[in-house]
């Protein structure tokens, strides 16, 4: 039996996670979250880690007081995430906390010889080429976790590399699929919340209404398949059955299916090459009264063409990208800049900076502070005045 480590338990990721876990009986090595003790506690109470780490200083306290009668090492900060990234006695790190504070704990992991299963994508976009070469340089495994990347996975399963042509990127569209710019000026947080297929976290979620998200699973993809960006397709499938394809040089296509939850592909992910029951609803294809493929409408949702600039581009520019976008999201769900502003201030972002390369981790934390920074300074009194509230 593996020995898995989740960064970011309590998420939505992580709790699912734990589902599969509690399911094979996992043995689970160490839990990490951001601030929930409660929660933490009590998968900690259930799973019986021997680490544990809360990120967010504040809370070290309150999670050693909890866990003061058990035996449970109690860690924080950042420290405390690489420690149980790079803890020996792992075998596979799965890494879902959100955003670029991922990137440090992922390179940790894999420096010390451990597979990642990856869901933290922020990872991949801003330090696609250091991820990929050390995994390269350790001869470590990365798992992707990601639906869609799952999906492209699971396709690749017995087919050699070279024979593709392309891959199949499918998108919900979210829900504003449909619409056009001037129907989403007035989109309030609550709406950009509820998305049609997915349960998921609030950044994510709000990065499938912008398609922001299939903007960084592009990049993603192109990191994770050695892949050049017309190699990648991008439709809108409302219905999240099919999970992504690949089409191979003879024109075969093979997708993935399967009801849309998240526990399918970290099943695969923390079991490869196993296939075993699964704790998730069978799919039903006669529950769908049709699968309708699209093309994604690449003027209202420009975070996806800034997305596919930035890795066209190549350099900096997804980091850029995706740090804009953190900063922009971030400062909606604040109820500081309205909707359609996330798209603009990632697209500015994207043309402000000049070409730069990432050699090293300093070169993504840096240009990733210049892009909040920029992002920020953009902001202006008239973008509060705008939000609907
Ligand atoms: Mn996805």
């Amino acid at each position: 039996m593996k020995k898995i480590s989740i960064l970011g338990s309590t998420g939505s990721i992580g709790v699912q996670s734990l589902d599969v876990a509690r399911m094979h009986k996992f043995d689970i090595r160490a839990l990490a979250a951001n601030s929930s003790t409660a929660v933490l506690e009590k998968q900690a109470r259930e799973f019986n880690p021997a680490k544990v780490c809360i990120f967010n200083k504040e809370y070290y306290n309150d999670l050693r007081l909890r866990l003061a009668d058990t035996d449970i090492t109690i860690l924080t900060g950042m420290d405390g995430l690489c420690e149980i990234a790079a803890d020996s006695d792992t075998d596979i790190v799965l890494n879902s906390v959100v955003g670029m504070v991922g990137l440090l704990p992922t390179l940790t992991a894999i420096n010390a010889g451990n597979d990642v299963a990856l869901a933290n994508k922020e990872t991949l976009v801003a330090g696609g080429n250091l991820v990929m070469n050390a995994a390269k340089t350790k001869n470590v495994n990365i798992y992707p976790v990601d639906s869609e990347h799952s999906a492209i996975f699971q396709c690749l399963q017995g087919n050699s590399m070279n024979r593709i042509n392309k891959i199949i990127l499918t998108a919900s569209g979210g829900p504003f699929f449909s619409k056009k710019k001037e129907e989403l000026s007035d989109v309030t947080v609550e709406q950009a919340l509820n998305h049609p297929n997915w349960s998921m976290g609030n950044k994510i979620t709000i990065d499938s209404a912008t398609l922001m998200n299939k903007g960084l699973e592009f990049i993603e993809a192109k990191w994770l398949f050695d892949l050049e960006p017309d190699q990648i397709e991008i439709i809108v499938h409302r219905q999240s059955v099919l999970h992504s394809a690949v089409e191979f040089e003879d024109f075969s296509v093979i997708g993935q299916m399967g009801f849309p939850d998240m526990r399918i592909p970290i099943q695969y992910a923390l079991m490869y090459p196993e296939r075993t029951a699964c704790p998730t609803k069978r799919l039903s294809l006669t529950d769908f009264a049709k699968l309708t493929f699209e093309k994604p409408d690449y003027e209202t949702f420009d975070c996806l063409s800034a997305c596919i600039g930035a890795v066209k581009a190549g350099g900096a520019y997804p980091c850029i990208a995706n740090a804009a976008n953190e900063e922009a999201v971030r400062m909606f769900l604040d109820r500081k800049i309205s909707f359609l502003r996330i798209g603009e201030l990632v697209t500015q972002a994207v043309s402000h900076f000049d070409y730069t390369e990432l050699t090293c981790y300093e070169d993504v934390i840096d240009i990733d502070k210049k892009a909040r920074e920029y992002v920020i300074s953009n902001v202006t009194k008239g973008d509060e005045a705008a939000v609907c509230k």
